[in-house]
């Protein structure tokens, strides 16, 4: 079996020219010497575990990786399964050449998709070097990298699909790397995304209760054109097992106070509301 660097050379020679310099914006031309290389002559290391890192200085993320193994769990448990056979769905009906996952996190999302046997090439990034370590730790045929939204290592028009799940959007760059043709599927949370975890955390304030997308939404179909938008609810039985993975997954955690959050660790959250918005767009 090839190690890990030397199967991340060969995607790399595979797929040259999906990629650009995010240093100079030319191409890039050749992967050899486990260094991806660009017309101007900026190199790119693949790591040992395979992965490149476009960036040239490091991003402190709040994502970090005790929060991203306990997220990878609940997925790992099953948590977004409707939204998986959801996301399926409309993929069965395209034409699929790349499948890139913006904001991958941990990578879940990209490994259960190659397994439910979506085809197409499939390539993840992230922001924050601790989740797209944990990717690589996951089976799958999926390529990892580092890089940054605002500023992406992919060439014009190169792209059928982008994913962007539950992360920041950058609508220009979207647009560039996206083909004639292709579909931008979004994720956002609905109203009563992860309810029963934002009572538990402010229980004393109602408002955060609750979750507006209304600016995100409108935002979306103001940069692309709308193709469908879907709204998927629906309830998680959650295990004993899983109740500091559900309590440590999100980022909800950090505006509950020391003792609300002591109060949800000891008790018990059996179900946990699980509401989204399933955005699909073109250029
Ligand atoms: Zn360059």
């Amino acid at each position: 079996m090839l190690k890990k660097i030397d199967r991340g050379q060969l995607f790399l020679k595979d797929h040259l020219n999906l990629f650009r310099c995010p240093k100079c914006q030319q191409k890039m031309i050749s992967a050899s010497n486990y260094q991806l290389s660009c017309e101007q002559g900026h190199h790119y290391d693949l790591s040992k575990k395979g992965t490149l890192h476009f960036l040239d200085h490091h991003v402190k993320t709040d994502y970090d990786k005790e929060m991203l193994s306990h997220r990878q769990k609940m997925i790992q448990a099953g948590l977004y399964g409707p939204l998986l056979a959801k996301l399926e769905t409309i993929l069965a009906e395209d034409q699929i050449s790349t499948i890139v996952d913006m904001g991958c996190g941990e990578g879940s999302f990209l490994n259960e998709l190659a397994s439910l046997m979506v085809p197409g090439t499939k390539i993840g990034f992230d922001i924050s070097k601790d989740g797209v370590a944990l990717a690589t730790e996951q089976r799958g045929e999926a390529f990892w990298c580092v890089a940054d939204i605002t500023n992406l290592p992919f060439n014009d028009d190169s792209l059928s699909h982008l994913l962007n799940i539950f992360s920041p959007s950058h609508y220009r760059e979207f647009r560039r790397v996206l083909k004639d043709g292709g579909k931008l599927i979004k994720i956002v949370p609905e109203a009563n995304y992860l309810l029963e975890l934002r009572q538990a955390f402010y229980a004393d304030d109602v408002a955060k209760q609750s979750y507006s997308n209304e600016k995100v939404v409108r935002k979306f179909s103001e940069e692309m054109t709308l193709i469908s938008e879907e709204r998927l609810t629906y309830t998680f039985d959650v295990s004993e097992k899983l109740q500091e993975d559900l309590v440590k997954m999100s980022p909800l955690q950090w505006g509950a106070s020391a003792e609300s959050l002591q109060k949800t660790e000891s008790q018990l959250i059996e179900k946990i509301t699980i509401d989204l918005l399933i955005l699909v767009g073109s250029k």
